[in-house]
């Protein structure tokens, strides 16, 4: 995957994981990497949950995760499915009967340790329903619940500890013939996490979900999971992420996708190029970007536009982008197309038509697609 004979340094080789289906996306495999994220509103609040998981979705969301800590919240998840875009993943701790419901009521995916869910015949009948509903199952484990048996034998959460108990929950759902499962080993720590993903890895073949987990605010939770995240999937590990922010879920999408981007895994949207702006700057470039940010979030088709303050950088970054503008002297600057200079522009009008110059080429590329399937 990721293959590029021109650029072949830029090559990622992803790691084989057989493919399972949550809903109607493809996870594993060579299915695009799937982005998640989760929503915080109260689940029994059907028209907020209902609205964060469109935003989410419209924001490039694949799927999204849903809590579901008692039976009113099942009953809810029932209409939340029905209205969402996207497939749902029921979020399940300890209460194997809320497993059950999930799956009645419709989710693509619970998220569910096998092991802590009481007796043999509690996870026999979780994983009927599973079955029976066709509904995955993601195997989620979180060093700061590590089992008790687990923390005495390692005496910490440790990355062999994690892959252990990723093993063991496992084992019952293969002992029950159950295959259609993911797995995430997560841990607020970027090393334990980066580690313990490894682990996993090798140990099976089972797609995997990555996230660091408690990663904290929308700056600092970034960069941990761009620094988490980035290397796990540089190395070819992993199959879906959720970014996991004290945020609002669509930034955790936004990020998510952003880190695709930079790896080349997953393209959408307008790829920005910017100068960070200094005194040789022919206008203002941080205002400038932050506006076509805004103007151009409408954009799914994947493109790329440099904007650039002077001429000491900004004919070599269009060069190699779809649309360009680098400024000049006089309250005006260059529009580049496809790599050309093409006409000059004032500086008061550029927003706008640099935001048509992009629909223009986007509705160009989207026809093209079009055209070659
Ligand atoms: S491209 Fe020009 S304006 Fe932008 S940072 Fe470099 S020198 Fe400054």
């Amino acid at each position: 995957m990721s293959h590029n004979p021109v650029r072949p340094w830029r090559d990622i080789y992803r790691r084989k994981s057989r493919q399972i289906m949550v809903g109607n996306v493809p996870v594993g495999g060579d299915a695009p990497i799937a982005v998640q994220t989760m929503t915080n509103t109260l689940t029994t609040d059907v028209a907020a949950t209902v609205a964060q998981v469109q935003a989410a979705a419209e924001a490039g969301a694949d799927i999204v995760r849903v809590s579901v800590p008692d039976e009113a919240s099942s009953k809810a998840l029932k209409e939340i499915v029905r209205e969402s875009p996207v497939p749902i993943v029921a979020d399940i701790h300890f209460h194997y009967r809320r497993g059950i419901e999930a799956a009645e009521a419709g989710a693509a995916c619970l998220r569910i340790n096998p092991g802590n869910i009481g007796d043999e015949k509690r996870v026999k009948e979780v994983i009927k329903a599973a079955r029976d509903h066709n509904c995955s199952i993601r195997i989620g484990v979180n060093a700061g619940s590590l089992e008790k048996h687990l923390l005495e034998k390692y005496g910490e959460p440790c990355p062999e500890a994690m892959v252990e108990s990723g093993l063991e929950h496992i084992r019952i759902l293969q002992d029950n013939d159950f295959h259609e499962f993911k797995i995430s080993v997560k841990a607020s720590d970027v090393f334990l996490s980066a580690a313990a993903y490894q682990g996993i890895a090798e140990a099976t073949d089972a797609p995997i979900h990555l996230g660091i987990t408690e990663a904290g605010g929308l700056v600092s939770g970034t960069i941990k999971s761009a620094i988490g995240l980035g290397n796990l999937l540089w190395m070819g590990i992993g199959d879906t992420i959720r970014v996991s922010l004290s945020a609002d879920p669509v930034e955790e999408v936004k990020v998510g996708f952003e880190i695709l981007k930079s790896l080349g895994l997953r393209h959408r949207g307008v790829n920005i190029i910017s100068c960070p702006s200094c005194a040789r700057q022919g206008f203002d470039v941080i205002k400038t970007v932050e506006a076509l940010e805004h103007r151009l979030e409408h954009i799914k088709t994947p493109m790329s536009l440099s904007i650039i303050g002077c001429v000491v950088n900004g004919p070599g970054e269009a060069l190699m982008t779809d649309v360009g503008f680098t400024g000049g002297g006089a309250g005006s600057g260059m529009v580049y197309l496809a790599g050309k200079a093409s006409h000059k522009m004032s500086n008061d009008q550029m927003i706008d038509h640099i935001v048509e110059q992009v629909e223009k080429k986007a509705a160009e590329l989207d026809s093209a697609a079009e055209a070659a399937e």
